[in-house]
């Protein structure tokens, strides 16, 4: 059997790992990071690029960069990039790809397996479109994991007690998971979960850029998408550096829009009031399905980066009325547990016998006659509540409602509504039935629930023996097999930028964001360095290596001098940027003057 990884996909950044030598490591990426930015990029001629080149696209080619496309996994969204196309699963896919590269060349061998890991409160839809993500990138998904179940399960990995009641809040830049877990010996239980996929690190980053335009007296609809992504990126910046020191900056200079707002964290706490109470509802939740008190709780682990926000983690500390929180790696901790998790499915000598129990975070049922209101809406009849343990299998016997009915139309719904039509419709079964008088006909509806959170519907008529099944999967956008292999032969066709060009590319396109931010006079010499740059690596490959490096320095200094004091500083700054420790100590760049 082939190594299996786990994954981490996440809204902004995604992680693999692998199960070695008795315990989860992180694999790196060709630059040697862990975090592998989930942004894909085109390029007009069909290139692909993900992770941190994208990221830098982002800013100077928006048009044919896509990110946060997480949150719309299953749903019937397209990202047009230039010419092409694309679901979020398709552009998952790409960053499962590279991931799946990545791991190959850290492995020295084939991928063919993965277990990824989904936001807990990611819908049937979310789901499938995850692993169908996973087919499209090559990779066997038969195991997804919820979130902050895997954080869990890598806390209780390293955790030193036997017997243990957790509650995870898992923060991430687009999602927030709750959940109550109960550990006891190598049994992890999933008690109850919530939570809220359209709520994260992005909104403070929206906050913050809202807060500027404000200050600065204008508006997003007067300035650019490109202008809007760059003050977005200062603004999440602004927002770690939050994390850090009491007060930040946010500077933007570009040609539509330059200033300077210093904002310090209480400002950040009362622009941001409403994300704040977006936070508490989940956490109140889960405690409430989980008939647990604060009190209780043996740890309460921080993980997902925007855990890292002093003013998020003092405002947990407030609803909480505790101090003891733990804030364990928190950009790491999903992606080690589906290392545990993968070496659970490998049967690792030391997991084999850890075991992972999962809840459905969302009620399941049939849409039955209202029989409060004359002519009303359908109902829900429940068959799944919500929080129940994984896997499960429900039934119910629902009959005819008139005499003489031949059909039973059975609508399958997801949420917690009382209407049907207020909740999400997964399917619908046609089930005929013999004439009877009503009431004297019905059908037997049974809901399993394997693993991953995967439905499927089966019915039986007695008087007629007919059974029926139906495997769950979004109408809007259902795929048959052969479509699946048609488009992954289309996806194959884009080529990946390949891992040994990613650096000079990477070069290229950050010095082409730092482009957009500078004024003229810094332009001109960025150009020259560019143009040379680019020139000595197409001419002289040799070289290119050490030429790019010294062009890096000029960039990181370009960079910094930016944050720091605006350009005109820089313009002063003579050659600061100049590495003394290049090998030759020549300074490449002006030969060509
Ligand atoms: P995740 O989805 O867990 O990778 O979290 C990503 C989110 O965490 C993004 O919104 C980041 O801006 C945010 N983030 C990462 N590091 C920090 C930090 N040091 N302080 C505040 N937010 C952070």
């Amino acid at each position: 059997m082939g190594k299996i990884i786990g994954i981490d996909l996440g809204t902004t950044n995604s992680l693999a790992a692998v199960w070695e030598n008795g315990e989860s490591k992180l694999i790196p990426n060709s630059y040697g990071d862990y975090l592998t930015p989930s942004v894909v990029s085109v390029d007009e001629d069909g290139t692909v690029y993900v992770g941190k080149i994208a990221k830098e696209r982002l800013i100077t080619h928006p048009e044919l960069t896509a990110s946060v496309f997480k949150r719309n996994m299953g749903l019937k969204k397209i990202y047009k990039l230039g010419k092409k196309e694309f679901t979020p699963e398709e552009l998952s896919s790409m960053v499962l790809r590279r991931l799946k590269e990545d791991a190959e060349r850290y492995l020295g061998e084939t991928v063919e397996e993965a277990i990824i890991s989904v936001p807990a409160y990611f819908n049937d839809m979310g789901r499938n479109a995850t692993k169908r993500a996973g087919r499209l990138a090559g990779l066997k998904v038969e195991r997804i994991i919820n979130e902050p179940s895997a954080a869990a399960l890598a806390c209780n990995y390293n955790g030193d007690d036997a017997e243990a009641t957790v509650l995870v809040v898992d923060f991430g830049g687009g999602t927030l998971d709750v959940s109550l877990v109960d550990c006891f010996d190598n049994l992890v239980e999933i008690m109850a979960v919530s939570g809220n996929n359209h709520l994260g690190g992005h909104d403070f980053d929206e906050a913050l850029a809202e807060y500027f335009l404000e200050k600065m007296q204008t508006s997003r609809r007067k300035i650019s998408e490109e202008t809007y992504g760059l003050l977005l990126r200062e603004a999440e910046k602004c927002k770690i550096e939050l994390s850090e020191e009491k007060s930040a900056h946010l500077k933007l200079q570009c040609d539509e829009l330059s200033g300077d707002m210093e904002i310090d964290r209480k400002e950040l706490v009362n622009i941001c009031g409403e994300i704040f109470d977006r936070i508490a509802e989940p956490i109140n939740s889960v405690l409430r399905d989980g008939r647990m008190g604060v009190s209780e709780l043996t740890h309460i682990v921080l993980v997902g980066g925007s855990c890292k926000m002093k003013v998020v983690q003092q405002y947990l500390r407030y609803v909480f009325q505790r101090k003891d929180m733990l804030v364990r790696d928190p950009d790491h901790m999903v992606a080690l547990g589906t290392g545990v998790c993968a070496g659970i499915k490998e049967r690792a000598e030391d997991v084999k016998d850890m075991l992972l129990t999962d809840i459905c975070p969302f009620s399941l049922g049939v849409n039955v006659v209202n029989r409060l209101e004359q002519n009303g809406d359908s109902v829900m009849s429940f068959l799944v509540e919500r929080n129940s343990p994984l896997p499960i299998s429900k039934k119910d016997y629902y009959v005819t409602v008139y005499d003489g009915q031949t059909q039973i139309d059975i609508g399958i719904y997801q949420g917690e509504n009382y209407y049907a039509k207020d909740n999400i419709k997964l399917g619908e079964l046609n089930v005929k039935v013999p004439a009877r008088a009503k009431g004297q006909a019905g059908v037997w509806v049974r809901f399993p629930y394997d693993l991953n959170g995967g439905l499927a519907v089966d019915t039986e008529v007695p008087l007629s023996h007919q059974k029926q099944q139906l495997v769950i999967i979004n109408k809007e956008i259902r795929m048959s097999e052969e479509e699946i292999r048609d488009r992954l032969a289309e996806l194959e066709q884009l080529k990946l930028n390949p891992l040994e060009e990613e650096e000079n590319k990477f070069a290229l396109e950050w010095g082409m964001r730092l482009y957009a931010q500078c004024n003229a006079g810094i332009r001109e010499e960025l150009e020259k360095r560019m143009q040379y740059f680019v020139q000595t690596a197409q001419r002289d490959p040799r070289r290119a290596e050490r030429v790019r490096k010294q062009y890096m320095v000029y960039l990181a200094f370009l960079e910094k001098a930016l944050n720091a004091g605006g350009i005109e500083q820089m313009l002063g700054a003579g050659a600061d940027w100049y590495n003394d420790d290049d090998e030759d100590g020549d300074n490449d760049w002006k030969g060509e003057d």
